[in-house]
């Protein structure tokens, strides 16, 4: 283990919606086709200088436009926590779609990290696709361009440190500039996968979600999530309502979760082989 201070990492789940399975496997996961549930979250790193916001979510009107169940505005959400807005001094976006970077502007003292990647395919000319930008909103783009303007984007390339036991690192597939952050918790290294796996049969069953800009990129980052991780129950996917119940919730609150206490038990990525690659 390494001698990087420990932080803690709250889930939040500020909406969700129910739609056909059909719609978040592209394999087929399951052939009855049901109603699968699909939770949004934000994540809050405390750590010994700070906050770090991962992803900002989205608002009431994203909401409205296409069918989502808003629980509480992200920034409600963060008040109920003590934190507001003006608080934050870093947000990390685990990549641009709509339900990920959508209150940027309202962040008005963050420095922003996002991939270097993921900012060119967001704004570039891929976007004129219908099929390229269908997750992505432009008045989220619009936002972080501005804040690009204000000088508050710290664009990273690749694998980066943020502040120590805490750290960036590049998957890609989903969207061009996908990045998964790594917390070093007291129950170990933990990973807030985001899309890189929306739900624990994603990376059990190598079934992507289907939304994707590169398949192979896609599924080799289901093996980089479990090379950071210091165990397979600290892998976070970034969309599965089950978190709200492997993971201990915060006294009075049932939507946050604090995952730097581990899961109260074994998760459905518990037998996952672990890569004979580690990330040291
Ligand atoms: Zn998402």
């Amino acid at each position: 283990m390494t001698q990087a201070p420990h932080s803690e990492v709250l889930a939040i789940k500020y909406a969700e919606t129910v739609s056909p399975d059909r719609e978040h496997f592209l394999m087929g996961h399951d052939p009855h086709d049901g109603p699968h549930p699909i939770s949004y979250f934000l994540w809050l790193i405390r750590h010994e200088n700070g906050l770090v916001l991962v992803d900002t979510g989205f608002g009431e009107r994203a909401a409205a436009e296409r069918g989502r169940t808003l629980l509480r505005d992200p920034l409600d959400a963060l008040a109920s926590l003590g934190v507001q807005a003006e608080d934050i001094e870093t947000v990390v976006l685990t990549h641009m779609h709509y339900d990920h970077a959508g209150s940027v502007g309202r962040f008005p003292n963050a420095t922003v990290i996002v991939q270097e990647r993921e900012l060119a395919y967001a704004a570039g000319p891929a976007m004129r696709h219908p099929a390229c930008r269908k997750a992505f909103d432009v008045e989220d783009v619009t936002d972080v361009v501005r804040t690009l303007y204000d000088g508050r984007i710290y664009p990273v390339s690749g694998d980066r440190h943020l502040f120590p036991g805490i750290s960036v690192h590049l998957v890609g597939g989903h969207s061009k500039g996908l990045q998964v952050v790594r917390v070093e918790t007291d129950a170990g290294r933990l990973v807030i996968a985001s899309d890189a796996t929306h739900f624990y049969e994603t990376a059990m069953e190598g079934d992507p979600f289907p939304v994707l800009c590169e398949m192979p990129a896609y599924l080799e980052g289901f093996d980089r999530l479990f090379e950071l991780a210091d165990d397979p129950n600290l892998v976070v996917p970034g969309h599965d309502e089950r978190v709200l119940s492997l993971f201990p919730a915060l006294p009075g609150d049932p939507n946050v979760l604090e995952l730097h206490k581990g899961p109260l038990v074994p998760t459905p990525f518990a037998g996952r082989r672990m890569p004979v690659v580690r990330e040291p």
